[in-house]
């Protein structure tokens, strides 16, 4: 990943193109919601009317999983924060980390990386650990103008640079997304991931059982799952190495986000979704569906879920 100059010569290009495009306003998705770390908006926060997103953007998409055919899964954690919330740093769940000497991608605020100096020094010379961008706000990222989209990576990308990191991927806060979002982030040189197995941390109300029995019945080859290191699972320490020792039993392996997306082919939320119809940007993960791409994968039946998170969700404390 190139450094923060870099990324904003490419993000004045994004902006170009897309203004080229003519696209307004941002267009929450048609898809369906991702399995949500928000699922209930706020009261007055509807999203925008949807607004169909042009054609030639419909083929970007994130990657919830990755096809492959390695029993690999990826440990991934938010550490989200916003202005007025900082969150906190879950010592517990990183010391079962590297009791296990399991590989994790973090995807940070920049907010979180500014106010966790001592925390970010340590987990920035932790050779298991690798970055993802998180926002820097963590706004609703698809309702942003692109100008302001590519602020927020940016941002981001710079605190971490004061660490010598750089982000393998981006994940937009509350998992909302828009094909317009992932292709200006894609431009970035970017992927957009997402998460196949929600371990529900977040909920007040998720059991340290529930997480375990959801995270093991959930996981496959190629599964992204989502944890938080925020402060913000209530149970994750208490869950996470049952959930190791159970994933291991099951013949599972852990790698690096960045090492299951180059093992395999990113599969995109819809894999019934077209390519892109034109060539503009150089897509790095391929995510057009192939002889052997899997069937889609089903929406998490909500009744295996934990209960759903309070307003106030996945946002930081
Ligand atoms: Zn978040």
């Amino acid at each position: 990943m190139p450094g923060t100059a870099a990324l904003t010569l490419v993000a004045l290009h994004a902006t170009a193109a897309l203004v080229g495009f003519g696209f307004g306003p941002v267009a929450p998705m048609g898809a369906a919601p991702p399995a949500s770390e928000e699922p209930t908006p706020p009261a007055g926060e509807a999203p925008a009317s949807p607004a169909p997103a042009g054609p030639s953007v419909r083929g970007f998409l994130p990657i919830r999983f990755v096809e492959t055919s390695e029993p690999a899964v990826a440990i991934t954690f938010d550490a989200c924060a916003t202005r007025t919330h900082l969150a906190g740093f879950d010592r517990n769940v990183f010391d079962v980390v590297k009791r296990e000497g399991v590989p994790i991608t973090i995807f940070v605020s920049g907010r979180w990386v500014e106010a966790h100096a001592d925390v970010m020094t340590e987990l920035a010379g932790d050779p298991l650990v690798e970055f993802g961008d998180h926002s820097y706000d963590h706004p609703h990222m698809s309702r942003l103008p692109v100008a302001r989209i590519v602020e927020e990576i940016d941002q981001t990308e710079a605190a971490l640079a004061r660490y010598g990191k750089h982000s393998v991927a981006f994940r937009p806060p509350f998992g909302e997304w828009s094909h317009r979002l992932v292709y200006v982030v894609q431009d970035l040189r970017l992927p957009t991931v997402t998460w196949d197995v929600v371990s529900g941390d977040p909920s007040a109300r998720t059991t340290t059982d529930g997480m375990i029995r959801n995270v093991l019945g959930k996981a496959r080859p190629g599964s992204i799952i989502i944890f938080h290191i925020n402060g913000r699972g209530w149970k994750t320490a208490e869950a996470l190495p049952a959930i190791l020792r159970g994933l291991r039993e099951r013949g599972f392996r852990f790698v690096p986000l960045s090492a299951l997306i180059a093992s395999g082919r990113g599969t995109p939320m819809l894999t019934q979704a077209p390519p892109p119809a034109h060539a503009v940007v150089v897509a790095p993960i391929p995510i057009a569906p192939g002889p052997d791409t899997p069937a889609p994968v089903a929406p998490i039946p909500t009744a295996a879920l934990p209960p759903p998170l309070p307003p106030a969700g996945h946002a930081p404390p």
